[in-house]
């Protein structure tokens, strides 16, 4: 009986996201990478929302919603 070879086809799971990050200075929401490389600040005022520590970034704010 001839085998046949199944593919198997790795869906890699998306492990980043854009979330909804709320200011904890101004309230201002902003959408920002998860995963960000570099800091992201608020645009209204300024506040650091995301730093950056070792290739994973840490997020300041509070996460209102995450997208997708
Ligand atoms: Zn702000």
């Amino acid at each position: 009986m001839p085998r046949i070879k199944k593919k198997r086809i790795l869906v890699p799971k998306p492990r980043s996201r854009f979330v909804v990050v709320v200011c904890p200075n101004c309230g201002y929401k902003q959408i920002v990478f998860d995963h960000a490389t570099f800091p992201v600040t608020c645009s209204s005022c300024g506040t650091r929302l995301v730093k950056t520590t070792g290739g994973k970034a840490k997020i300041l704010g509070a996460i209102e919603r995450v997208l997708g």
